[in-house]
């Protein structure tokens, strides 16, 4: 039995760590963090259900792999990805992927460790352009740089909503997908804390002005999801991203800092 635990604590690597995952970039973004879970173990976790997700996707036919629509979307996410060492050196090794989802879902989201999925839905229906498009994927991308999916899934593990013997099930056993299940609430189901938001919408801002898109983009897509928000039906994207005047103004301040890193970046 001890040996046993032994196996386990040593699988799941838990651990007790405070400190910033991110360098702090203009925005300057340096909370410090409590993660008691490995990165590793949330990777893991979250990659069992991007795998499920794409393959039942495809399965019924929805997984875009090409065309202008998949190819647009490839070409925001390639021009941000060349930025992500601004935040984090070891991004840039990351295995980053990009999944397109064709369902009429307004949402888009990036899975720790750089899995990155947006629906059709999203892109059409609020009818992005590319800055837009940008200024989303960026503010999904810097959760996963400062991974705050990680530090959710910490804060389960604290109050035993989430276990050892559960993140520490065997690869591709039911107990794994039924705790990757369970991880993916804390990941994509709960709306983000305030402070999460505007973490992710600092570095995201950064990241996209780097990237040659127009920093503004973050302030008309923002307006688009309140517009949306308060139509009868909350948006999946919506319900995790509260869209308040707080958040436009956040970002309003912060454009003199991101606008000459605009202004200088390359467009490839
Ligand atoms: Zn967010």
């Amino acid at each position: 039995m001890k040996r046993e635990v032994l196996i386990m604590l040593a699988a799941v690597a838990v651990l007790a760590a405070c400190a910033s995952t991110t360098k702090p970039g203009v925005v300057g973004v340096q909370r410090q963090q409590l993660m008691l879970v490995s990165a590793d173990t949330v990777e893991k976790m979250a990659l069992v259900n991007y795998t499920q997700q794409n393959r039942d996707a495809q399965v019924a036919g929805k997984l875009v792999t090409k065309g202008a629509e998949y190819d647009r979307l490839k070409r925001v996410a390639t021009r941000l990805q060349k930025h992500v060492t601004t935040f984090r050196d070891d991004a840039a090794q990351w295995n980053w992927q990009l999944a397109l989802i064709d369902a009429p879902v307004i949402n888009a989201t990036c899975a720790p460790g750089g899995k990155i999925t947006f629906y059709t839905g999203i892109v059409r229906q609020l009818k992005l352009t590319d800055d837009e498009i940008a200024s989303i994927m960026g503010h999904e991308i810097a959760h996963a740089l400062r991974e705050h999916g990680r530090e959710r899934v910490s804060r389960a593990y604290a109050q035993n909503a989430i276990t050892s013997t559960a993140l520490a099930a065997a690869p591709n056993s039911q107990a794994q997908l039924e705790a990757a299940n369970a991880v993916a609430h804390y990941l994509y189901v709960l709306p983000n804390s305030r402070q999460n938001e505007s973490e992710a919408d600092a570095m995201g801002l950064e990241l996209a002005a780097r990237a040659g898109y127009k920093p503004e983009g973050a302030i008309s897509v923002w307006r688009k999801m309140q517009a949306l928000s308060q139509g009868k039906q909350p948006a999946e994207f919506t319900s995790t991203h509260p869209s308040d005047a707080t958040r436009i103004k956040e970002l309003t301040a912060m454009l003199p800092k991101v606008t000459p890193l605009y202004q200088v970046a390359s467009r490839k």
